[in-house]
């Protein structure tokens, strides 16, 4: 007989640390990527475009850039994108372009790219997204330069008038713009920011990141990966001023999404709230019940011009056009008895509206 508490026998006394060793070996293999191996995050910030930004990348263990190279990058792109879409800068080629008169002007092939999207969507909303919707943003308020009053009525008629999304042409071949008339004033924010997330992202594919984040004012891209096990996931606001927190989440892989609403950028005059989204049929603000409304798509610029247009839309016609074109759209209109209500089309990820937890924008509940 063995003398008590003596123990299982050697090799039985080792089975126990063998077990724990053996699957510890399989969990670190089991976590090990296909790809490379990551060894790092960055987080870089910054303001652009009247807005913030946040890109985050996953860094690969054998990456030959430089945290302070890549942060000059992408400090260069949405330098560029500022410098020729701002109406807030004087010498942008926007501005510019602006103050020309009808012949042809000679823009860079990013503003090409821009506009000939604007023109697209415009026309796939029956211009409810219109570049030209400049003059009347500004009468609302919502330009460069803070107004004392609402445009008088004569005044919305007028502009109204010589706008139109139809008195611009664009001319890939040359390289140029024209404008039908004098008048015409271009605002490219509801497009630009959307433009250079896009534009970011492409510097970081240069530069061989294949896992990264770009959000630019609430506009955002996904690129692969945020770890080895875990896809970006990126919250949808919930459509209140202040410190709404998290209405949902999506999982983003290679796309990118653009959200709209009337609930961040608005005053309120006599309790009426003032939106800086303008239909341009009407040349007012929108009043509709259509709080916010996010747009998935591969072209973050695509996306946005379409929240955009989706928001003026409104929520019966913004869901024709949602249904019409086969969209990933997601809606949230205001409830009659406070709150809001959802609805997604077709082709949104479903399985992705659920609360959202650990996500990377807007603030959790
Ligand atoms: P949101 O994130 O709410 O879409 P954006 O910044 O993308 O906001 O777009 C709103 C801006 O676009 C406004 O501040 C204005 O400069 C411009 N804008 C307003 N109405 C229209 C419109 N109908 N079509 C195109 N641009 C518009
Ligand atoms: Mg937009």
């Amino acid at each position: 007989m063995s003398p008590p508490n003596s123990g299982p026998p050697p090799l039985k006394r080792m089975i126990v640390p063998a077990l724990f060793v053996g699957a510890l070996f399989l969990v670190v293999f089991l976590r090990q990527p296909n790809g490379p191996e990551y060894s790092d995050q960055w987080v870089l910030t910054g303001q652009t475009m009247g807005t913030a930004f946040t890109v985050k990348i996953v860094v690969p263990s054998e990456s030959g850039v430089s945290q302070d190279e890549v942060e000059t990058v992408i400090r260069a792109a949405v330098d560029a994108v500022d410098s020729a879409m701002s109406t807030y800068q004087d010498d942008s080629e926007l501005s510019r372009f602006n103050r020309h008169g009808t012949g042809p002007f000679d823009v860079s092939e990013s503003m090409i790219e821009v506009v000939s999207e604007a023109q697209r969507v415009a026309e796939l909303s029956a211009g409810a997204f219109d570049i030209t919707v400049g003059p009347l943003v500004d009468a609302w308020g919502f330009g460069p330069d803070p107004v004392a009053d609402p445009p008088a009525a004569e005044t919305i008629a007028a502009l109204l008038a010589s706008g139109g999304f139809d008195k611009i042409d664009v001319d890939p071949e040359r390289g140029t713009l024209v404008k039908a008339d004098e008048a015409i004033r271009c605002d490219l924010s509801a497009i630009a920011k959307g433009y250079a997330v896009d534009r970011v992202a492409r510097e970081l594919v240069r530069l061989e990141l294949t896992d990264f984040m770009v959000e630019i004012g609430g506009e955002v891209r996904a690129s692969g990966r945020k770890t080895v096990s875990e896809a970006w996931r990126i919250g949808i606001e919930r459509p209140e001023a202040g410190p709404g927190g998290l209405w949902s989440a999506v999982t983003l892989v290679d796309t990118a999404m653009a959200t709209s609403g009337d609930y961040r950028n608005y005053y309120e005059r006599d309790g009426v709230r003032i939106s800086h989204t303008i239909d341009p049929r009407t040349g007012h603000p929108i009043t509709h019940k259509l709080a916010s409304v996010s747009v998935i798509h591969p072209s973050c610029m695509t996306a946005d011009a379409l929240a955009t247009a989706l928001s003026v839309l409104g929520p019966e016609d913004g869901r024709a056009m949602v249904e019409r074109e086969g969209l990933a759209a997601l809606f949230l209109i205001r409830a009659a008895g406070g709150g809001f209500e959802e609805w997604a089309s077709d082709g949104w990820p479903s399985e992705n509206t659920v609360r959202a937890t650990g996500v990377e924008q807007g603030e959790s509940e």
